[in-house]
């Protein structure tokens, strides 16, 4: 028999398994009952339309079997067993799509945070084996096969015999060493002790042959006691699925043990939302929010949904009806009397039962989301670090549909401390009389406090909201307003902050120098709509502003999408010159006296603004030569 090598992944986890100094190599059962389950679950599908199947629902079931003078431990199961190329594919690759990814980019970190992090699934039998047997027979095949392996020299498949349809999994256990004590894999109660801990919840019964000491009735009284072998079967899981248990039941360790094992994280998820709803729609849901995204959440490979389950029993994995886009990032199952266990995904979307559930699930995340806002703040922070930007994405998605449900949920961090603040914080911390929650836009914190609209706007005592993502803005727009206050950007160009006289005085200079910036204009050519003067630099000499809805940022955002090179958006910009700064000045006489060299500090104010706006300089070796040339001078 040729023996065939593992895929060069799986080699490197087999390796990483056999030499494992994990701590808890006692999931490897939790494993191998997942994956039974599984099978159980596929055939037990299947005997729902097929007659052929002809097992009974309630014959479904894992079996434990010790052998100590072996030292085997099998895990034997009725489910769909796998066909000879089966047995090749699933164990002699790496078939769990991200954990080896993910594993790949962590190399540097140590082994055994990996096998925490993930369920490294089947190889995990090599932590506690020195040999690892699978037989197996596929439902509708007639022949059954053996896959072997020793670790990582390779495994071997052959034809073996086994007459029923299933899997047998058989472990020859290591021998004890000085630090490890595997004995305890072959001990009754230590395995029985496992499958409570990690496996309660399977719906189908794992059942072992208990074997206990019995005394034998004597009527002899002398002589000692004598006891002789009793077995019998038990099993040893409650089959009742978590979230069907009485809450005060449930300790935090189980739903969190739940959570890890099930969605595959390696940390306690943050929030755990229990719920049992009666009435029109009647259905359990256990949702949990994670503590940070799943390593593929933000790639298009990422599939949001809840596991669907009609009385206990699983008909969908992920149920992308059952979650809104916004809150894809919650995990977590459904369980609901009110659904047929055969419907099919097609006939879901429409079943208003369902969209009756997904309507409620919606609601129960939210306020639990503003529950933990209020009680949690900074619990809440981390969360919204991890998710916020799904949220904004939420708000301006499907033309805003869904901005009241979520604008509350927000937060930015402001101007205040640099702190996080919610719209609502925010509102009712206004100064008398403004009216106008302002915002600016910019790579970081930092970036937009240099902004020279940033010190005019402070120095009126507003607050400003410090928005660094591309998503901000436009959810900002598509909010429009909050509790009747407008949205604006403090580059904007009507941010008004003057006195009406200042207004009027600075209308009157603007319109006595029109003539000069129109030939400053000239110079710079079509980049800009407008120069104009203006009274909201403090210190700097120029800024840009934008008339009209699309600011800087904007443009930045839109032109570097895909696509949009044909169809560029270009933001109308004005050269704003602080009226008050001595450049004004100088502006006016080389009007006077120099046109020329006029045309030369509008381009280079104009390179200047861009500078500080974070926009690059239009043509950067003109502005250097032109440096150069005054710096000559
Ligand atoms: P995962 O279960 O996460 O996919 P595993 O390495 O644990 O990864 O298992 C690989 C594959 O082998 C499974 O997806 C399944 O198709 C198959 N498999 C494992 N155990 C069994 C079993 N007892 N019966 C049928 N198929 C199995």
């Amino acid at each position: 028999m040729r023996t065939k090598q593992f895929k060069s992944e799986s080699k490197k986890l087999m390796d990483m398994m056999i030499n494992s100094i994990y701590t808890h190599k006692e999931i490897f059962l939790r494993e191998l009952i997942s994956n039974a389950s599984d099978a159980l679950d596929k055939l037990y599908f299947r005997s729902l339309t097929d007659n052929s199947v002809g097992i009974a629902p309630n014959d479904f079931e894992i079996r434990l079997e010790i052998d100590k003078d072996a030292r085997t431990l099998k895990v034997i199961d009725n489910g769909c067993g796998m066909t000879e190329e089966e047995l090749d594919k699933n164990l002699g690759t790496i078939a769990k799509s991200g954990s080896f990814d993910f594993k790949q980019e962590n190399e540097k970190k140590d082994n055994v945070d990996i096998i925490g992090q993930f369920g490294v699934g089947f190889y995990s039998a090599f932590m506690v084996s020195d040999k690892v047997t699978v037989e197996s027979k596929a439902f509708g095949s007639e022949e059954a096969f053996r896959w072997s392996s020793k670790g990582t020299e390779g495994y071997v498949v052959e034809p073996c015999d086994k007459e029923n349809v299933g899997t047998t999994i058989t472990l020859q256990i290591k021998e004890n060493t000085e630090d490890e004590n595997y004995d305890e894999y072959l001990d009754q109660y230590r395995i029985s002790a496992l499958i409570k801990k990690y496996s309660d919840y399977i719906r189908h019964p794992i059942r072992m042959e208990f074997t206990t000491k019995e005394p034998v009735e004597t009527d002899d009284k002398d002589k000692a006691p004598e006891y002789r072998d009793v077995t019998e079967l038990r099993t040893l899981n409650s089959m009742i699925p978590i979230w069907k248990k009485a809450k005060n039941e449930i300790k935090p360790e189980d739903y969190n043990n739940f959570y890890k094992d099930k969605f595959y994280d390696y940390e306690d998820p943050v929030r755990v939302i229990h719920t049992k709803t009666e009435g029109q729609a009647t259905y359990s849901a256990l949702l949990f929010i994670p503590k940070h995204p799943p390593f593929d959440y933000y790639t298009k490979e990422f599939e949001k949904g809840l596991q669907l389950y009609s009385k206990g029993v699983l008909i969908m994995d992920k149920c992308a009806d059952l979650l809104p886009d916004y809150f894809s990032f919650v995990k977590g199952l459904v369980d609901s009397e009110d659904l047929s266990l055969n419907i099919s995904r097609e006939t879901l979307q429409h079943d208003g039962q369902l969209k009756l559930i997904a309507k409620t699930v919606e609601k129960k995340i939210k306020s639990e989301l503003e529950k933990m806002l209020k009680d949690e703040r900074e619990a809440y922070e981390e969360f919204f670090k991890a998710f916020g930007i799904q949220l904004k994405f939420g708000i301006y998605n499907d033309y805003g549909m869904h901005k009241d449900t979520l604008k509350d949920l927000l937060l930015f961090r402001s101007s205040n401390e640099k702190k996080y603040v919610t719209l609502k914080e925010y509102t009712e911390r206004m100064k008398e009389g403004q009216d106008t929650i302002y915002y600016a836009c910019g790579e970081t914190d930092e970036k937009i406090e240099m902004l020279p609209q940033t010190d005019a706007v402070k120095d009126k005592g507003y607050e400003i909201l410090y928005l660094t993502e591309n998503v901000d803005e436009f959810a900002l727009k598509m909010l429009g307003e909050y509790d009747g206050k407008k949205f604006m950007n403090i580059c904007d160009d009507n941010l008004n902050l003057d006195s009406e006289e200042e207004k009027k005085a600075l209308e009157e200079e603007n319109t006595a120098a029109k003539d000069m910036f129109d030939k400053m204009k000239e110079s710079i050519g079509d980049s800009i709509n407008a120069v104009r003067f203006t009274n909201k630099l403090k210190k700097h000499p120029v800024c840009l502003t934008s008339e009209g809805g699309i600011s800087l940022e904007m443009e930045k955002v839109l032109n570097s999408m895909p696509g949009a090179e044909q169809n560029k958006v270009q933001a109308k910009l004005v050269l704003e010159i602080n009226a008050d700064h001595p450049i004004a000045e100088k502006l006016k006489t080389l009007y006077n006296e120099d046109k020329e060299m006029l045309g030369k500090y509008a381009k280079l104010l104009y390179g200047e603004a861009c500078l500080i706006g974070g926009k690059s300089v239009p043509d950067p070796a003109e502005h250097s030569a032109l440096v150069c040339e005054l710096m000559t001078k």
